[in-house]
């Protein structure tokens, strides 16, 4: 059976696909969108950035409360209905995801449940969830088909190991907890199960956490959970795990290869994602597929075969949502025939642990490798009045400035709520300023953008907030 074609198809329907299906249509496209789920969202509503922001949610409540004893104020441990949060969450994605269903319908999108594979560069074969097999051609598609969890090799088969995605189930809440990868997943989940009272060990085969954040940064976050977390072992690999009468036994090697065991009720090995650019029928178009699995495109997100685009997760790194929802519109617009291309300067990461680190356009580490020259200013949050009134002075801004032309090339940004505060500095990359633009523009106190002003401030010798003697 044969379904009437259309000028535009999107695989997948995450934030990438769903962003750029919604974009065509405005544009006057006839548009067909595919996704195995029976609404949009892909990852990012199901399995990813929404129902882990919704248990991070729950985490601050709980550790705010518990904080609030400093300041006089004690609520006693809290009582922790697992299937009432449970649902909770999944009332936010049915939300999330059912609003997204008639969005589709409003603009007319033909929403197509099921999995599509290529046969050639202008036809697709669905396998629609009710069984039934119909092909679909059209003149373009935009391929958006998302990551998956990169297993590691060899574990056993066992209901005690999680990947991000089981983890959300959540269905208890396990005694000891293993966190395999101190990547931003592992970290953000292992920030929600200790707030639930799981005791929890990161093992993370780097020096450091977060590999690809600044040190300055990530090493407040690190002071932060080493005195909450039962344990991290940095430079240490897992040799192998085993399933035991109630747990894992798991097998490590630390730096100079020396092996120890530790037994845990539960693990969730978070090591990674993959891009899902497999059994798609690509071999069947001139889509190139690089050695990482990614899916090669230009500016335009074009792939090397003309009618196909690509974009969000499958098409590189980084794989952050709003990431792919930017390159949806370029694609779609593009496909629409406006002169586009895809070239942000600043592209924002978050990592959503207490405290919450953020990042954008250049990072220092990135400056070091590259050995771009840069000046940094950095204004801690011990001289934030905002950052006392919460009891929360972990925090440190700084930007990072070219020392010629005094542009701002990137910011860096720890402490609670860093992750909107992060939305300046992508505004101050992304329309050149220079650090006079921060110094000068009048931020509201008492808050925590201030200390985004002050440290520009700091870059003309002196900010009001921190005494530096006269050299
Ligand atoms: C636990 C977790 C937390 C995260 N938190 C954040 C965060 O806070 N912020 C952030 O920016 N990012 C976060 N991410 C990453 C974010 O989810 C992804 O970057 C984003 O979802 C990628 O969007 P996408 O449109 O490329 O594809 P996806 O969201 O991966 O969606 C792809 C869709 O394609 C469908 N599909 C695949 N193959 C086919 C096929 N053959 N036919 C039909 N449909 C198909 C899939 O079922 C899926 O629905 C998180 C991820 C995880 C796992």
């Amino acid at each position: 059976m044969s379904l009437s074609p259309v000028q535009l198809v999107v695989i997948g329907a995450g934030p990438g696909g769903y962003a750029a299906a919604f974009k065509a249509a405005d544009l006057g496209l006839s548009v067909a969108l595919v996704d195995k789920e029976a609404n949009p969202g892909g990852v990012c509503l199901y399995r990813g950035c929404i129902p882990s922001k919704t248990y991070l949610h729950a985490a601050k409540v709980i550790s705010e409360a518990r904080h609030a004893a400093d300041f006089g104020i004690a609520y006693g441990a809290p009582k922790i209905d697992i299937n009432k949060l449970r649902d909770w969450k999944k009332s936010v994605v049915a939300k999330l995801t059912g609003g997204l269903g008639a969005l589709t319908k409003q603009r007319k999108i033909r929403y197509i449940q099921g999995e599509a594979v290529f046969v050639n560069s202008s036809a697709l074969k669905i396998k629609k969830s009710d069984g039934i097999v119909e092909d679909l051609s059209f003149e373009k598609a935009i391929l958006a088909t998302g990551s998956r969890p990169s297993a590691m090799p060899n574990l056993p088969k066992s209901r005690h190991i999680w990947d991000s995605t089981s983890a959300l189930d959540m269905d208890a809440v396990p005694g000891r907890l293993l966190v395999v990868g101190g990547g931003y997943i592992g970290m953000e989940l292992g920030t929600v199960y200790h707030e639930l009272g799981a005791k929890i060990s990161v093992v993370e085969m780097m020096p450091g956490l977060l590999p690809g954040a600044d040190r300055d940064l990530a090493d407040v976050l690190y002071k932060r959970v080493k005195g909450l977390f039962a344990r991290i072992m940095l430079e240490t690999k897992v040799v192998k795990m085993e399933e035991n009468k109630d747990g894992i036994t798991v097998t490590f090697a630390d730096k100079d290869g020396k092996e120890f065991k530790e037994d845990y009720d539960q693990v969730l090995v978070s090591v990674g994602r993959k891009p899902n650019s497999e059994g798609l029928g690509l071999e069947n178009t001139k889509v190139k597929v690089n050695a990482r699995g990614f899916v090669e495109v230009n500016d335009q997100r074009r792939t090397n075969d003309p009618n196909i685009y690509a974009i969000g997760d499958v098409a590189g790194d980084p794989m952050l949502a709003h990431k792919a929802t930017h390159e949806g519109l370029v694609a779609a617009e593009a496909i629409a025939g406006h002169k586009v291309a895809f070239e942000p300067r600043a592209i924002p990461a978050v990592v959503f642990t207490d405290p919450e680190i953020a990042w954008c356009g250049l990072t220092e580490t990135d400056a070091q490798k590259t050995g771009q020259e840069i000046r940094v200013v950095k204004f801690p949050w011990g001289a934030s009045g905002r950052a006392l009134t919460l009891g929360r002075q972990d925090g440190l801004t700084k930007i990072l400035v070219d020392p010629k032309t005094e542009r701002v090339l990137g910011i860096g940004i720890v402490g609670v709520g860093a992750g909107e505060m992060i939305a300046e500095g992508v505004v101050a990359v992304e329309m050149g300023s220079v650090v006079k633009d921060l110094k000068l523009s009048i931020h509201p106190h008492p808050t925590l953008s201030e200390t985004i002003m002050e440290a520009a401030e700091s870059f003309f010798g002196s900010s009001t907030h921190i005494y530096r003697p006269k050299k």
